[in-house]
């Protein structure tokens, strides 16, 4: 096994570790919701669609914005509450995508894509957790508003966390989806993929959809074989990793390999094969003699890699 390189302290893995505490009982509670988003420290962040308004400033945007203010950009769709922060209350205000669209030129305003705010870190680390958790649910809401069961308009309770059908009467939950994302390891190679989609120099772990029916070892052995033909024996948890993009959860793996000639599915990847720890460890560090990279800090593929390079993970 080569030495561990010294790569530096490990970055914080982006929308994880919210410091906001979900008080999933005070959704229930219309009183006290109202009297939260009447407090004079209560913070709402404000989604359009994919866009994230936030105010202009340096070095960091401020994404927080009064109940009032939020309200005040553009028609509302929905409010929810996400939680409380040292018991001020956090909320997630939906406007119109055309709505945050025209922020864009107005003065004073910052409005981007949240994988942007994120990479570039445009705010506070802080704040990703509750943007994820906001942008997620209001996702989810647009695109429930109606029964899935009879058709009826559905009706939003418990502070965004629920929607009735008045009709029927069916309760649904905003929901998130499983999403396998990989790194095959054989001995001291690893493999990494490219979708079309990356940047021309980027290579990652693979990842797909887990399917009902299906359990998180057997969605990585599945997708890994499907997407390059390489079989897999003993698969590993890693960490998790919220991805709202619309409404994933990234489980994140390591899995040995059983196979080596890989079979590339051109439909998925554009292409994928072995790297060494070394050629990682360049990548990882901004120094391949090609420019190759790894996806950025904020992403649990990063994280997934530079685990094994530091020889935290093995399966001898
Ligand atoms: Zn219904």
């Amino acid at each position: 096994m080569p030495p561990r390189p010294d790569l530096g302290p490990k970055p914080r893995l982006g929308y994880s570790e919210s410091r906001i505490e979900r008080a999933a009982e005070k959704r229930t509670d219309d009183a006290a919701l109202r009297t939260f988003a009447g407090d004079a420290r209560a913070g709402a962040y404000v989604i359009g669609g994919e866009l994230i308004v936030t105010k202009k400033g340096a070095p960091l945007n401020n994404p927080l914005f009064t109940i009032d203010q939020a309200r005040a950009l553009g028609p509302s769709t929905e409010t929810i509450f996400l939680g409380l922060l040292d018991g001020a209350g956090r909320f997630g205000v939906g406007i119109q995508p055309t709505a945050a669209e025209a922020l864009k030129t107005r003065d004073g305003f910052f409005v981007t894509d949240l994988r942007s705010i994120a990479v570039q870190g445009l705010v506070d680390a802080e704040h990703l957790p509750p943007i994820a958790e906001a942008k997620a649910v209001l996702h989810w809401h647009a695109r429930h508003r109606f029964c899935p069961n009879c058709g009826t308009a559905t009706q939003l309770v418990h502070g965004g966390w629920r929607r009735d059908c008045p009709n029927c009467k069916a309760e649904h939950f905003p929901r998130t989806d499983p999403v396998v994302i990989m790194l095959a390891i054989d001995g001291e190679r690893c493999l990494l993929g490219r979708s079309p989609r990356f940047v021309p120099t980027m290579w990652s772990c693979l990842a797909g959809f887990i399917e009902p029916g299906e359990s998180v070892e057997d969605a990585v052995r599945r997708e890994t074989r499907e997407e390059a033909g390489i079989k897999c024996g003993r698969v590993a948890y890693f960490r998790s990793q919220p991805w709202p993009f619309p409404t994933s959860l990234m489980i994140g793996c390591h899995a040995e390999a059983l196979t080596h000639d890989i079979v590339v599915d051109r439909e998925e990847l554009e292409d994928a094969r072995w790297f060494s720890k070394r050629e990682i460890e360049t990548m990882l560090m901004r120094k391949h003699p090609d420019g190759l990279t790894t996806p950025p800090p904020v992403a649990v593929a990063h994280h997934i890699i530079r685990a094994w390079v530091e020889n935290e993970i093995s399966f001898d």
